[in-house]
């Protein structure tokens, strides 16, 4: 019997900024996260180029961003379970947000849409705000519509990019 429903699709953010004794910089951090996170219940689908970018926050250093598109039968809690498994057998010291870390691994979408409890919120709160998760995002996934949004990667790029426009109401001619 032919397996009819295809399986959920997310979207994943991976993120270092710290070296990793056995892997090396942030960017081979986040090549042996892929693989990591590769097993019989998530498959991956795409990976984005590696980008690397500016810190945020106090964190002086530059982190290295990708994006994930993986199919897994797991639920969003589920999978962030694993994800956070994964980021402590990095080395991640937890209880330091946007400090240097060796990884960071967000849920960003889900092809189920909305998912929101008190551990758990997607699509991730900040992802139309970041250039380095919509830059990424864009070159594997720029159709997929952002539930809240309503609009898709691929705008939410292009307005981020984009200059405010000129508030014309308060310009004198
Ligand atoms: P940011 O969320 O701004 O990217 P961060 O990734 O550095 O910050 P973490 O320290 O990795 O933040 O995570 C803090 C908590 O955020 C996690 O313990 C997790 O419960 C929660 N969280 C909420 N929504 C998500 C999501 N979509 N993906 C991953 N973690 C999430
Ligand atoms: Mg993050
Ligand atoms: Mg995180």
């Amino acid at each position: 019997m032919g397996n009819a429903t295809p399986l959920p699709l997310y979207a994943i953010g991976l993120g270092s900024n710290r070296r990793h004794a056995r892997f090396g910089d942030p960017r081979s951090v986040l090549l042996a996260a892929l693989a990591a996170l590769e097993s019989d219940d998530i498959e991956p689908v795409d990976v984005s180029p590696i980008i690397t970018s500016d810190p945020l926050g106090p964190s002086r250093r530059r982190y290295a961003n990708a994006v994930a598109l993986v199919a897994s039968p797991l639920s969003p809690p589920d999978l962030l379970d694993r994800m956070q498994q994964i980021e402590n057998s990095f080395g991640r010291r937890t209880g330091q947000r946007w400090s240097a870390r060796t990884l960071d691994l967000d849920i960003l979408l889900w092809s189920g849409g909305v998912w929101s409890d008190a551990m758990l919120t997607v699509p991730h709160p900040a992802l139309a705000d970041r250039d380095f998760v919509l830059g990424p995002l864009r070159a594997i996934a720029p159709d997929w519509r952002h539930p809240i949004r309503l609009r898709s990667i691929r705008q939410l790029a292009a307005r981020l990019v984009r200059p405010k426009p000129v508030d014309r109401g308060a310009a004198r001619h």
